[in-house]
């Protein structure tokens, strides 16, 4: 996904789909029988005891998703932040993460920028070891030599940090295509086998997967990407996860069919790891336009006849992703796909609109009074405005 010039971007499917239930809906369940289900709060407080259960100070994002797994009513679900560009922004997004974290995420991810390489890591620092909620750190080939590749992870391993998305990356802002790095990797494939190589199974690894096909592969008329271009990418796909990869974040979708399609289309071909599908709640038309069109993604006709009616009216195109991102998780959990990784683009209220229509999240804890991290808050404050400068 092309994060560098929109400032961000941004489960898996059990074998044989069994039925939850969430709080605001009812879901298809293996055995509802069993165990009634839960309210909002004991959910929440069922996800704490989660958390607790690994008694560790970080924890591997499989390693809690294969606990969740065996939990009948488990959800688990994580927001991707990327580093804030202004004093104005530090300060946004310090407090959001605040008000976030009281919602327990399963954990959160911070995307990489070559350009702002310093920012990550210690935006990743604060919201593992400021906020104690498990983060990832996105890491890409661009720009980067293996030596500073080496160097970022052996940051985060000082900074406790033991999730990485291993990416290939944008090319640099500017230029439209990916040119490997003198004394760097090519691709995906071959920083997940680095880190592997170099690190064994301390970090947990994961990869990008395209439901719709990398943006680079061939289109048909239709817009959709080739037959023969898909299966390469589902191939290639496989080659990172073989290579050591143990979870599948995937590329922003709007149309359910079309992910769920590829999760089939995954296990087909002998990739069993969990896919965590990324939602992207639409929050205005400039932001959705331009993502899909750098994403390629394909847009089904009901959503852009809906947009075409409310295009001018900011409040209720923000209703509609709401309740569009609300329906689309719906679908998917109802399909026994118990992870929602949400691509927040650093704003709190959809995600949180939709957590809370699924009954995910209480909202005694969205309007919940600050926390006691302030001193600590304003402390990792300057020093961010000091990196931006
Ligand atoms: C969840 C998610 C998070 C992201 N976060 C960031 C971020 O933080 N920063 C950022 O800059 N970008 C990010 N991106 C965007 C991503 O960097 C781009 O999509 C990039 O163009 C490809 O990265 P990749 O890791 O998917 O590449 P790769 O897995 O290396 O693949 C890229 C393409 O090349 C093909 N390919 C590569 N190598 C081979 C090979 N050896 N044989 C055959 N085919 C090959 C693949 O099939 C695919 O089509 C993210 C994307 C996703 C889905």
């Amino acid at each position: 996904m092309l994060l560098l010039s929109l400032e961000s971007h941004h489960g898996w499917i059990s074998s044989d789909a069994y039925w939850i239930t969430t709080g605001g809906l009812s879901l298809k369940g293996g055995d509802q029988r069993k165990k009634p289900a839960l309210g909002v709060e004991e959910r929440e407080r069922e996800r704490e005891r989660l958390d607790r259960r690994g008694q560790r100070k970080t924890m591997k994002v499989i390693e809690k998703i294969n606990a969740a797994s065996k939990e009948e009513n488990q959800v688990l679900f994580s927001f991707e932040y990327f580093p804030p560009r202004t004093h104005v922004g530090a300060d946004r997004l310090l407090q959001q993460l605040d008000r976030m974290s009281a919602h327990s995420p399963a954990y959160w991810d911070i995307t990489w920028r070559d350009s702002a390489a310093k920012l990550s890591l210690e935006m990743a620092n604060v919201m593992q070891n400021i906020f104690s909620i498990d983060t990832m750190m996105h890491l890409t080939c661009t720009k980067m030599s293996i030596e500073t590749i080496d160097h970022a992870l052996q940051i985060i391993k000082s900074q406790g940090i033991q999730n990485v998305l291993a990416l290939r990356g944008d090319p640099p802002l500017g230029q439209d295509k990916f040119v490997k790095a003198e004394g760097g990797f090519e691709s995906a494939l071959d920083l997940v086998k680095h880190v592997r190589n170099k690190h064994g199974d301390y970090f947990g690894v994961t990869v990008a997967g395209y439901p719709e096909a990398h943006p680079d592969v061939p289109r048909n008329d239709d817009g959709l990407p080739s037959s023969e271009g898909y299966q390469n990418d589902l191939v290639y796909l496989k080659r990172k996860v073989d290579a050591g990869a143990e979870l599948i974040i995937t590329q922003l979708f709007f149309d359910t069919n079309i992910f769920l399609k590829f999760v089939n289309d995954c296990r087909q071909i002998g990739i069993n790891c969990p896919i965590v599908p990324g939602i992207f709640p639409i929050s205005d038309m400039r932001g959705f336009l331009k993502m899909t069109s750098l994403c390629k993604t394909k847009i089904p006709s009901e959503i852009t006849a809906a947009l075409e009616s409310i295009k001018d009216n900011e409040e209720a195109v923000r209703a509609y992703g709401i309740h569009l991102g609300t329906e689309i998780c719906k679908k998917i959990l109802g399909h026994g796909i118990k992870t929602l990784h949400f691509y927040t683009i650093n704003k709190e209220k959809p995600t949180l609109s939709i957590l809370m229509n699924l009954g995910l999240i209480s909202e005694r804890k969205v309007s919940r009074p600050l926390s006691t991290r302030q001193e600590d808050i304003k402390r990792m404050s300057s020093k961010l405005k000091k990196m931006l400068g």
